[in-house]
């Protein structure tokens, strides 16, 4: 298992949890690296990239399917299994099943989602959690879903490690971040080829350096909320959101650093309130998203009615009066005023 750079690597991609495709369709938007050299193997010292993926899969039924069922009994090696959407209790399911991929040629029956898994993840070489659904439940898991949706670390339980002793790698978004998936698949693949060191994940098995810095941190508007200065609506381009409901000062994430696609866009950096969408707690925990918490409330009177408009007085007047002007020596005239002193 894990064959020198060079020999491609595979990438089995279940989009049959309970999600929505949305994180496939997210990594076609990736820039850097773009979804085409991760496949083309371009990239210095990375392995060819072979990703098997329904979305967008020329090959159809049995054709599509075979790569599967290879890996399924070891003759697709090594590969990295990646789950999109969450994991459906099928001990509840009654006679049917919540989700299935391909057919058992054995029985002519569905297989279920939890049965590839089952088959898929002792064989792996990485395991990727793809989407808040995938990575904690996310949607199809909040209070009073049917399904008993779950994550796959609730599935295979958190101590769960791959053939190559890796955890469970959690890369959360709904949908994620497009350069966050490719960055993370490349570094899998270039960890599963073994020129790479493991990777370094967090408490909720999510790689630290996408996820080490609060949305607040990253935030274009948090120079406005450490002065005071709070939007009344989306539409006000000055201005922090927070008292608008967004969740940026409690929630992980890296979008209004990285942006959505090749530098555009990032949530409150255009007037999108965050709604917390990579963390675990999310949706229930977050809910109603048009709402301030009660925390964000309580930041926002502290720093407007104490130091917010002190700091914002003194850094205007110190800009008008000091910044925003030219040092005096500067213009032509027949002395020089610099301070320069020849030292010779
Ligand atoms: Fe869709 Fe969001 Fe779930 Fe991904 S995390 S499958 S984008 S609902
Ligand atoms: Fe989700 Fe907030 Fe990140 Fe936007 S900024 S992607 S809403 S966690």
């Amino acid at each position: 298992m894990g064959g020198p750079a060079g020999d491609p690597v595979s990438v089995l991609w279940l989009t049959t949890g309970l999600g929505c495709d949305g994180d496939s369709i997210a990594m076609t938007a990736a820039r850097n690296p773009s979804f085409e050299d991760l496949m083309r193997g371009c990239l210095p010292g990375a392995p060819p990239v072979i990703i098997y993926n329904p979305v967008f899969a020329y090959e159809t039924g049995e054709d599509f399917m075979r790569a599967f069922w290879d890996a399924a009994v070891g003759r697709l090696d090594p590969f990295i299994l990646v789950l999109e959407g969450s994991v459906p209790n099928e001990e509840i399911s009654g006679d049917g099943y919540w989700a299935t991929l391909g057919v058992d040629p054995s029985n002519g029956e569905p297989v279920s989602t939890c049965a590839w898994i089952d088959r898929l993840a002792p064989r792996a070489a990485a395991v990727l959690a793809l989407g808040t659904c995938a990575a904690f439940g996310g949607i199809p898991a909040m209070r009073g879903n049917p399904t008993g949706a779950m994550g796959l670390g609730d599935y295979l339980g958190g101590r769960w490690r791959s053939r190559l002793d890796i955890p469970i790698v959690n890369l959360p978004g709904c949908p994620v971040q497009p350069d966050n998936i490719t960055e993370t698949l490349l570094a899998l693949a270039l960890r599963v080829a073994r020129v790479a060191p493991p990777l370094d994940l967090d408490d909720q098995g999510r790689p630290r350096w996408l996820f080490a810095r609060t949305v607040q941190q990253g935030c274009g508007r948090a120079g406005f909320a450490e002065q005071g200065e709070f939007a009344a609506t989306p539409a006000d381009h000055r201005g922090c959101l927070v008292k608008l409901g967004c969740k940026g000062p409690v929630t992980t994430c890296n979008v209004p650093i990285r942006s959505w696609i090749g530098g555009v866009g990032g949530c409150p950096n255009v007037g999108g309130i965050c709604i917390a969408c990579t963390m675990p707690g999310f949706p229930d925990k977050f809910m109603p998203f048009m709402e301030p918490s009660p925390l964000g409330l309580l930041n926002a009177r502290f720093t407007r009615f104490s130091y917010g408009p002190v700091l914002r007085r003194l850094r205007h007047r110190a800009i008008a009066l000091h910044y925003d002007r030219e040092p005096p020596w500067r213009g032509p005239s027949s002395e020089l005023h610099t301070g320069y002193e020849p030292r010779w």
